[in-house]
């Protein structure tokens, strides 16, 4: 079976733990704030330099680095 490392732990990620975003994939437990550690989902996560951030450290972040890519879903 082909398991994929986790983007943060680099450990193998199993089906039913699985998140892929910004290209790559997660546990659901390392799939958080780079700053904070929140838990993000796919449906609240901001992708930045392909690291997830909640939303209130992208906008802060936004205000010192205008290259955003924020993701609308
Ligand atoms: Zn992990
Ligand atoms: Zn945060």
């Amino acid at each position: 079976m082909n398991v994929q490392p986790c983007a943060r732990c680099g450990y193998g990620v199993y089906p039913a733990e699985k998140i892929n975003c910004i290209d790559q994939t997660w546990h659901k437990a390392c799939f958080h704030c780079e700053v904070c550690k929140m838990m993000l989902t796919v449906n609240n996560f901001v992708s930045h330099e392909k690291k997830p951030y909640c939303q209130a450290h992208f906008n802060i972040m936004e205000d010192h680095c205008l290259d955003s890519q924020k993701k609308e879903r």
